[in-house]
């Protein structure tokens, strides 16, 4: 019993720290819009919120889906122009895959990733080690290096598993 409730309490802790966490940054977007001049909507706004509740670096596709379930008159296009504005000043980021779609990440410090070749997930990680990796003089006399990201292309453990079944359908 007693174990229950502190497990429960554990729990809603847990939860707590998170909505404090949600909420930092979306006080942080709010700034940057204004920063911007960009208006805060309750559409950008919403938009936002789908992409900070998602850790799996949706695509505009995947985005639009779960918005128009609140907003059904909000179209494709404004979904997609709302996330290369967002990118556009920063308070999201473009990730890098493999299938074409441009994925995005609302977690904008650095940080790598672990990229599924069969089901397109992209998994965040942090190593130390890995932020420590030096940029080669001659690159960074030519280009200016505004980040750095370590990309691991694998099989993720979901795929592994299933490969048996699933070998055949295997195209990328
Ligand atoms: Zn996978
Ligand atoms: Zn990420």
């Amino acid at each position: 019993m007693v174990v229950r409730f502190f497990a429960v309490a554990g729990k809603m802790m847990e939860k707590c720290m998170e909505e404090e966490y949600t909420q930092g940054l979306v006080e942080q977007f709010m700034q940057r819009c204004r920063g911007y001049g960009l208006k805060v909507t309750p559409q950008r706004l919403a938009i936002y919120r789908k992409l900070l509740a998602s850790s799996e670096h949706p695509s505009a596709d995947a985005v639009y889906k779960k918005i128009v379930q609140k907003y059904p008159t909000m179209s494709f296009d404004t979904v997609n122009r709302t996330l290369l504005t967002f990118a556009d000043i920063g308070v999201i980021d473009t990730v890098e895959s493999h299938s074409g779609a441009k994925r995005y990440d609302t977690d904008i410090a650095p940080h790598h990733h672990l990229h599924c070749i069969r089901c397109g997930a992209i998994i965040d990680f942090c190593d130390s080690d890995l932020d420590a990796i030096a940029i080669p003089e001659r690159i960074i006399r030519n280009f200016t290096v505004l980040g750095k990201r370590v990309i691991i292309r694998g099989i993720c453990p979901q795929c592994t598993d299933g490969s048996a079944v699933h070998d055949d359908h295997e195209n990328s």
